[in-house]
């Protein structure tokens, strides 16, 4: 029984005495850095001036490019990824299964007199039409129309992995309906665009554009491959349904930034240099708090590309570790009792013309521009907090928000004590009657005061989901495994409606006669007056801080369907209808889809539980329950009965410990089984979702806790599943 656990101790033995031979390069990074990605630079060596000018337009003001244009960019690109081996191309895009979707086609082409040749043209480039019918639509896609187009996005440079030359495009429906995650966010960064801009007006007349900026940090688990093929927990489900704690783990917290070991080092820098030659640009690496556990994160980058960067480097990530015979769970909770794996979305917005505008500056000017959009991005997260919250709900989030050993779902706000007091101080000093020349110029010089390196300032709360750290703003809730485009749509989207309602009220003001520089004092002071609720300086998971949250009315949905509900509500519909970033029925279809994926999670997990309780751990307890029972005969046959009594009784104890946990399971699987049934009946994907989360996932719990107990009284030659201490420790 316990011979595949066996088995895999022994591999796992001599794949870290066998560390992978990995040719190391000798060049620096700066030399081969972006060398497989057609970037701009590129595009200007191997297409005509008029082209590239074409593309930068594109990325630009969002011109469309011509035909004869795109023939011209494909062309270049067809060479240029051929120097690089390439003899495929590919759409490359992100459904809504979450992961990325590709369909290679080979550049050869034979001519109508049976001639062979590598062909690519603008047409080929700019639009495809993958068959669609198996990625989910939402019913958005009608079966008898399931055509899907995909179409490319000139402002992420297309780049070459292994042959294929990979074109980021978007992917929507024939009706011209989302079907990915790139769509909106790109949307929502139009918007945001848009209105930023407006309001960067009010401060300097040079800003003609604001974008988005986004810095992932990556968090992720290693295990050996050998020991995650013997456990079809992790490879069917990504995490462990069961195992007892390891007698260590992480209490003497001796994993953080320690030495990297050596055999996942080497994995790290292979994954480095692929990344650097793909121009996604790593900076950072570290271990992190949990044992197995790392962090991997990039400088920041304009936020379209960042995301396509975090989804390519999630699929690097899982590849080259194959490579180094190790699995990469993006899972946010692998192991149970150990912490869990997010990825901290560092997010900022820049003009043009090079100011952060989330950085404070050096004069009056410049601060009042970065308090303008620091308390809308406030009151953008407040107002819209449980959008934000549904942004990162999934079934395996679910195990770092809201559940057991996880911090509430309670959206709030970290500003630190300077900022806090700062606004505090500004409620008091702004008053609605006209202010004098002098308080205005007080007012005025005070916030010249802000230090521009808030960061040393900044007490870094680290239990909070939303924390300004200086220049950005951390939205810390994000999973691991996710794709960043949907908390990214979510928060662009909610503060470029913000920014344009804080025009609109500025606006009003000075319509009436204000001052420009006053309306905008008094529209801040409102907000930061409206939005104080929010604001929370303390530890986030505590107690007390769900109590107190609950008196402010802030809302903690600890229930993913629940959670999930704010995609569809009145209030969201209409925040996405007047940004233009998705429609009601888009909506609704990704409320549907986010739905059955969460059930299907679920259902998954409880399969896989159900099979390894009956088939593996059930049987384990049986043999060793029959050989205590031998034993126990034997003692008896040899034995007086006064010696025997004694003697048996701890085994007789032991006899009957294991057969209650082995009867709980199996209950507890049959009521499972049930539960199951009764939730497949729902039509609803909402109320199906519901039981499952209600009715089905608390048996996993339930069955892991008896066989937990289990391992720790079965022989340990018997049990069939490697342990937590023999999976956490890489060495
Ligand atoms: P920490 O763990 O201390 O939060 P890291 O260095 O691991 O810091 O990650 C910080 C991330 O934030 C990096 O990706 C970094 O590039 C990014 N970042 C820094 N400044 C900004 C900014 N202005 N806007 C967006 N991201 C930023
Ligand atoms: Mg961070």
């Amino acid at each position: 029984m316990g011979q595949l656990r066996f088995k895999a101790l022994e591999d796992l033995l001599s794949n870290s005495r066998e560390l992978l031979h990995f040719d190391f390069t000798t060049q620096k990074a700066s030399q081969y850095y972006g060398e497989n990605v057609f970037d701009i630079s590129t595009m200007q060596k191997y297409v005509s001036k008029e082209a590239y000018k074409s593309v930068l337009e594109s990325i630009e003001k969002g011109i469309k490019i011509d035909r004869r244009m795109a023939d011209q960019v494909a062309a270049g690109m067809k060479a240029w990824a051929m120097e690089r081996g390439a003899t495929h191309y590919t759409h490359w895009f992100q459904p809504l299964t979450g992961n990325t979707a590709e369909k290679h086609d080979a550049f050869l082409h034979i001519d109508s007199q049976g001639k062979p040749f590598e062909n690519f043209d603008g047409k080929l480039l700019v639009q495809q039409e993958p068959d669609a019918s198996s990625f989910p639509s939402g019913g958005i896609r009608n079966t008898f129309e399931a055509r899907g187009y995909t179409a490319w996005d000139p402002s992420s440079p297309a780049f070459v992995i292994g042959d294929t030359l990979s074109i980021p495009t978007i992917f929507v429906a024939y009706t011209g309906e989302a079907l990915d995650y790139k769509t909106p966010l790109l949307n929502s960064l139009t918007a945001l665009n848009k209105a930023a801009t407006e309001v960067c007006q009010y401060f300097d007349k040079n800003v003609t554009k604001v974008h988005a900026n986004l810095g992932w940090e990556q968090e992720y688990f290693l295990i050996d491959e050998s020991l995650c093929l013997a456990r079809p927990d992790i490879s069917l489900t990504g995490r462990t349904l069961m195992g007892h704690a390891s007698s260590k783990d992480q209490q003497l917290e001796d994993h953080y930034f320690g030495s990297i070991p050596i055999r996942v080092k080497r994995y790290m820098q292979e994954l480095e240099i692929e990344a650097h030659k793909l121009g996604i640009p790593i900076k950072t690496r570290h271990n992190e708090v949990a044992p197995n556990q790392f962090e991997f994160a990039p400088i920041f980058e304009e936020a379209n590309l960042a995301v396509d960067h975090n989804q390519l480097i999630m699929d690097l990530m899982k590849t080259i570790a194959r490579r180094h015979k190790f699995r990469v769970l993006l899972h946010e909770k692998p192991f149970k009792g150990v912490n869990g794996s997010g990825k901290h979305n560092n997010w900022s917005m820049a003009t043009d013309t090079g100011v952060n505008l989330l950085s404070p500056g050096k004069n009056p000017k410049s601060n009042m521009q970065f308090l303008a959009f620091l308390v809308n991005t406030v009151k953008a997260v407040y107002d819209n907090s449980d959008l934000l919250r549904a942004s990162i709900a999934s079934a395996s989030n679910s195990h770092r928000l809201g559940a057991n050993e996880a911090p509430p779902a309670i959206v709030s706000v970290f500003l630190g004590q300077y900022l806090t007091k700062m606004l505090a101080d500004l409620e008091g000093r702004v008053s609605e009657k006209k202010m004098t020349p002098d308080e205005k110029t007080d007012l005025k010089l005070d916030i010249g005061k802000i230090p521009e390196i808030l960061l040393d300032n900044t007490d870094r709360n680290r239990t909070s989901p939303f924390a300004f750290t200086g220049n950005r703003f951390e939205f810390r809730a994000v999973g691991s495994g996710a794709n960043c485009s949907s908390p990214m749509t979510a928060l662009c989207t909610a503060v470029a409606d913000q920014l344009a309602q804080f025009k609109v009220d500025v606006d009003a003001l000075i319509e009436k006669g204000v001052k420009k520089d006053e309306a905008i004092f008094q529209i801040i002071k409102k907000y930061s007056i409206h939005s104080r609720a929010v604001l929370f300086e303390g530890n986030n998971y505590s107690d007390e801080w769900a109590l107190e949250a609950e008196r402010r009315g802030l809302s903690n949905i600890k229930n993913v369907p629940l959670a999930l509900d704010a995609l569809v509500s009145e209030k969201t519909r209409k925040l996405f209808e007047r940004t233009k970033v998705l429609s009601n029925r888009e909506l609704e279809a990704r409320h549907h889809i986010l739905l059955d994926d969460y059930t299907l999670k679920i259902q998954i997990e409880a399969r896989v539980l159900g099979d390894l309780s009956m088939n593996h751990i059930v049987p384990t307890g049986v043999k060793y329950q029959t050989e205590l029972i031998n034993n126990v005969r034997g003692l008896k046959e040899l034995f007086s009965q006064e010696e025997y009594e004694s003697l048996a009784k701890g085994r007789l104890d032991v006899i009957r410990e294991v057969s209650a946990h082995i009867s709980s399971i199996k209950l507890k699987v049959n009521e499972m089984v049930e539960a199951r049934k009764v939730a497949n009946k729902l039509e609803s994907p909402h109320e199906k979702a519901l039981a499952y989360s209600n009715t089905v996932a608390p048996f996993l719990e339930e069955i892991r806790y008896h066989i937990d107990k289990l391992e720790l009284i079965v022989d340990d030659e018997m049990w069939p599943l490697p342990k937590y201490r023999e999976m956490l420790f890489l060495r």
